[in-house]
């Protein structure tokens, strides 16, 4: 049923399978109309010989059997008769009384079915009989009454005619088939580029815009003018896209220099305003915090925008995770109400490859998230697992978790789980997580289970002591 449906969308659902099947009934109709017409045509010309032949022989009869007495004798009329029958055609004289005259033996007279089946259709017909084809015909009708009928016997032509038309069914169908695969051929031909213009639409991404080229060296004029035109968009798209990046790069550039002069303001007049009301200083903290989550968002889309643009510099040295991750965990713990539990295994020193400041940004941005997603008392936990391939930093959480089909999109721009509280994010953090963790050569995963919590993986590369010192 399945395998059923799969053939019938491909036939009808594409349109090589519509080029296809048009082809194919209109090649099918067009063999089988013609072989029949030819069929039919010969049939008709075998016959129509046949029947001339017999009124040929029998052009004289009627004047010589006019000639004889009334009522003619009727052994002249059998001589009449026999002067023109042979063995293949044998003629014969219904008189006006119905009664009928044969020529005499040797020659057969027909067989009293014949007679019969001939009487009913004066005009030509083919009767079978005894395994031989008749063609019967009334030839002559006399002026004075009575008439000349005659029965040929065209079993070999239509034996003949029967192996003509076996060999034409063979050519036929050896046709209709080749022609079927030439079409088959075809059709998949012509509809080529319209399909490697379909596959290169499917890879172009943003990143890959500029790259992407559409070009068919021998492809029908109006595929051509498409891939021309599709070029044309994919270079303005392009354009389009190097201007937006261009645009947000500034734009975060110009806004941050203000942001941290107003975010150091509010620190300092927060420090030294003693007299301030709790309801100023509550006022002023939020807008710190604002500032703060504002400097935070533009950091991450000047990282994107660099990205997009191969800006982005992240470099790959031998980094000591250990200090690194007391470092994280301390910062974390300065900024959130609640316990940032640190586990790192025994090993006196573990180096990975890594931009010792982008994974810092990593780890909080990952811890961040941690404390955002999760219920205010609920512990986060910085783990480094360390393995002969692999050293992995998991920033583990007990809070809401990802629905497992968004697990995979939220590390795209600007997407956020289905699940994530409305208003309190951008969807960029992770995004900007992978891009820095790629930059590091390295890997982001995660494992996660709805209401239970998250734990966020970042895979880095070991750097061995030999290649450290
Ligand atoms: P946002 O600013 O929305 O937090 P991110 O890119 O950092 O943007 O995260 C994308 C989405 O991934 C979030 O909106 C949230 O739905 C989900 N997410 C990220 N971290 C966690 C986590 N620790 N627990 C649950 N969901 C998370």
């Amino acid at each position: 049923m399945t395998s059923q449906r799969h053939w019938r969308d491909r036939l009808l659902g594409t349109l090589q399978g519509q080029l296809q099947l048009a082809t194919y009934v209109t090649v099918f109709l067009g063999f089988t109309g013609a072989s029949c017409a030819g069929l039919w045509v010969s049939e008709r010309n075998l016959f129509r010989q046949h029947s001339m032949m017999v009124e040929q022989s029998a052009a004289g009869i009627a004047q010589a059997l006019e000639r004889l007495p009334d009522p003619p004798s009727r052994l002249r009329v059998q001589q009449q008769l026999e002067s023109i029958s042979d063995k293949r055609t044998i003629f014969w004289f219904q008189q006006n009384d119905g009664s009928l005259i044969f020529p005499r033996s040797p020659l057969q007279p027909p067989s009293a079915y014949l007679l019969e089946r001939a009487q009913a259709q004066p005009s030509q017909q083919v009767i079978t009989d005894a395994q031989r084809r008749f063609l019967t015909k009334e030839v002559q009708r006399l002026p004075s009454g009575g008439s000349v009928w005659a029965a040929c016997d065209v079993s070999v032509s239509s034996l003949a005619f029967s192996s003509y038309i076996s060999w034409m069914i063979l050519i036929w169908s050896v046709c209709l088939v080749l022609t079927l695969l030439v079409v088959t051929v075809l059709v998949r031909r012509i509809v080529r580029p319209l399909r490697q213009l379909s596959e290169l639409t499917e890879t172009v991404t943003a990143d890959t815009l500029q790259n992407s080229h559409v070009q068919f060296s021998a492809a029908p004029e109006e595929i051509s003018r498409l891939a021309e035109n599709y070029e044309e968009l994919l270079q303005r798209l392009s354009l389009s896209w190097s201007h937006q990046r261009q645009f947000v790069s500034a734009v975060s550039h110009e806004l941050r220099t203000p942001l941290t002069i107003v975010g150091g303001y509010i620190k300092r007049t927060l420090r030294t305003g003693d007299t301030l009301e709790v309801s100023q200083r509550n006022g002023l903290q939020t807008a710190e915090q604002e500032t703060l989550r504002m400097r935070h968002l533009l950091d991450d889309l000047l990282d994107l925008s660099r990205g997009d643009s191969g800006r982005l510099s992240v470099s790959q040295q031998p980094v000591a995770l250990l200090p690194l991750l007391e470092q994280v965990q301390e910062l974390a713990q300065s900024t959130q109400q609640r316990s940032i539990v640190l586990l790192l295994p025994d090993s006196a020193e573990l180096i990975a490859n890594a931009d010792p400041d982008r994974l810092q940004q990593v780890l909080l941005n990952l811890i961040e998230n941690a404390c955002k997603y999760s219920g205010p008392q609920a512990p986060v936990e910085l783990a480094l697992l360390s393995s002969p391939d692999e050293l992995t930093i998991e920033v583990r959480d007990q809070g809401i978790g990802v629905p497992p089909e968004d697990q995979e999109r939220i590390f795209e721009r600007f997407q956020r789980a289905t699940n994530a509280p409305a208003g309190e994010g951008s969807g960029l953090g992770l995004s900007v997580v992978r891009l820095l963790v790629e930059g590091m050569g390295g890997q982001v995963s995660l494992r996660s289970q709805l209401g239970r919590g998250s734990v966020f993986s970042l895979h880095l590369r070991p750097v061995e002591r030999a290649d450290h010192t």
